[in-house]
């Protein structure tokens, strides 16, 4: 059966919780370990879904449809597993099961409470993840220690201590180590107070990693102390966890601070040391001196960068594999439309409209679109930047100024993209698009075929629009081509302009499926062009 290791954070958000437990699944992975992960979100929204990007980030989506925690996606990115849908669980989504169970008459007459209800419903969701063939889960709940919030979570994974026993479940606190620069002081005080906190509710951890800046060292009597004070086995259960230069970093700087033996030790997992051959090779790629190019990300919510982070992730990737060092310039489609295409993007060699929703920033990415198509430059739509693209075409080359999307303007004649049929009478905002993976056949000859070089691929949708059937005739005679569709729902998954370099765009979100040593095809094939 399955070992759990439960990651909490302490003193401030935003620690790297989620990188900590990705590259200490990494480590476990590479040390011939089977590894699935959790991510526990306190909030009451039933998932991120519909939630802004700006409270939130991005939106991650996964194979089987679930609309997650952005964690998920380094998750997935850092371990290389495919993350289903149990992967990410909100009180809102617990709450909501206990109460449909409740009106269903499930719990015989009885008061329903956190304890036990709650704290039981939970349980079962963490070990629903749990199985013969996985030998560790990594659940990291989500905020930080004291919110109110997250109190059920932290009572349900203390009782599952107590039932599975300190071999079978252990807990990591992540916390920052401040340096306060007028008392020329690394501070170990607010880690200390957090994990008095979390005993205060149950928890002894039994590990502790130490944020702190680069540069800030954490030494062997700091070690000693802090693992005195907050009642560890011994100073090597202090990990030290310093701000990388890169994401990818941080496993093997993990693995430097010994923190995946001290878990096989504490967990009695026999495994052999992690072998990171590989791994390193590809930080000397990512981290060698290579040209570099800039490509802008046209989007809305260019102030949170975490709002488009696997688009941006994915460009990375591909700038591996092409061996370029891609810049991504986050360019705001608001002003795009003030200052014109031109103005904001001559300095950038390719372009990516990314997912979107809503009104605002429109006119500024179709003139994005166009800039991009007049001009050569290597173009990638992905979902709402799709149906820009088929926007932009039906206006300036089919000549029907008021071609839009059904989205943005249900009365126009010239719906070149429209609301799926089986979306029109749903009144119900959360997880109702079109969410998953969907076959798509590509076509021969085709520049996404030949990206991709297969001819039926399974890609990540998360939308309600669609390209509009009834105009595909008259598109594709005008030099747009459709170059990937779903057969069974006769529908457009990819459109492009054979005559430009690369203009590909694309209903599915691509970005999700890209890993730091495996690029994305499209991704790879933008750069390319890019080039
Ligand atoms: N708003 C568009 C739709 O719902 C595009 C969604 C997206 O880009 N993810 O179809």
């Amino acid at each position: 059966m399955s070992k759990f290791i439960i990651v909490t954070g302490g003193v401030v958000s935003s620690l790297g919780k989620g990188i900590t437990a990705a590259s200490l699944g990494r480590l476990l992975i590479n040390r011939g370990l089977s590894v699935t992960v959790q991510k526990l979100d306190p909030y009451i929204n039933v998932d991120p879904g519909t939630m802004s990007p700006y409270q939130h980030g991005e939106v991650f989506v996964t194979e089987d449809g679930a609309e997650t925690d952005l964690d998920i996606g380094h998750y997935e990115r850092f371990l290389d597993i495919s993350c289903k849908k149990n992967c990410n669980y909100t009180s809102g989504k617990i709450y909501s099961s206990i109460i449909a169970k409740e009106r269903a008459g499930e719990y015989l007459g009885k008061t329903i409470q956190v304890v036990p209800h709650v704290t039981n419903e939970i349980k079962d969701s963490i070990m629903g993840v749990a199985s013969e063939d996985v030998d560790v889960v990594i659940v990291e709940i989500g905020g930080t220690v004291g919110d109110i919030e997250g109190l059920s979570f932290l009572e349900a994974v203390r009782q599952l201590r107590v039932e599975l026993g300190r071999e079978n479940i252990l807990f990591l606190h992540c916390a920052l180590v401040p340096y306060l620069e007028a008392a020329h002081e690394v501070k170990t005080k607010p880690a200390q107070s957090s994990v008095k906190e979390l005993t205060r509710l149950g928890i002894q951890p039994d590990i502790l990693v130490c944020r702190t800046n680069a540069g800030i060292e954490i030494t062997d009597e700091m070690k000693e102390k802090l693992a005195m004070f907050c009642n560890l086995r011994g100073p090597e259960y202090v990990i030290h966890n310093s701000d990388a230069e890169h994401l990818y970093d941080l496993p093997l700087m993990l693995q430097k601070e010994g923190l995946d033996t001290i878990v096989c030790k504490q967990l009695k997992l026999k495994a052999p040391k992690a072998n990171m051959a590989d791994w390193k090779k590809m930080m000397v790629s990512i981290k060698k001196k290579k040209p570099q190019i800039s490509v802008a990300i046209v989007g809305k919510y260019t102030e949170v960068a975490d709002a488009y982070i696997s688009v941006t992730e994915a460009l990375k990737h591909a700038g591996i594999a092409n061996n370029v060092d891609v810049h991504v310039k986050l360019v705001n489609a608001e002003e795009v439309e003030q200052r014109g295409a031109e103005a904001v993007l001559f300095d950038v060699k390719g372009i990516v409209v990314p997912g979107g929703f809503g009104k605002r920033g429109i006119e500024g990415k179709i003139a994005a679109a166009k800039y991009a198509r007049e001009n050569n430059i290597p173009y990638l739509g992905i979902c709402l930047g799709m149906q820009i693209a088929v926007i932009e075409f039906a206006r300036n080359i089919l000549g029907y100024s008021d071609a839009n999307s059904a989205e943005i303007d249900p009365k126009t004649k010239h719906n070149v993209i429209d609301i799926m049929e089986d979306q029109k009478n749903i009144s119900e905002k959360g997880g109702t698009m079109r969410l998953g993976a969907y076959p798509c056949e590509l076509v021969k000859g085709t520049k996404a075929y030949e990206a991709y070089g297969t001819s039926k691929v399974d890609e990540r949708h998360r939308h309600r629009y669609e390209f509009n059937n009834k105009f595909k005739k008259e598109i594709e005679a005008n030099g747009m081509k459709v170059s990937g569709v779903n057969k069974k729902r006769d529908l457009v998954e990819i459109v492009e302009i054979p005559e430009n370099k690369f203009y590909v765009a694309c209903q599915f979100h691509p970005e999700f499926k890209s890993h730091p040593y495996r690029p994305h095809p499209l991704f790879a094939a933008l750069i390319s062009a890019c080039k």
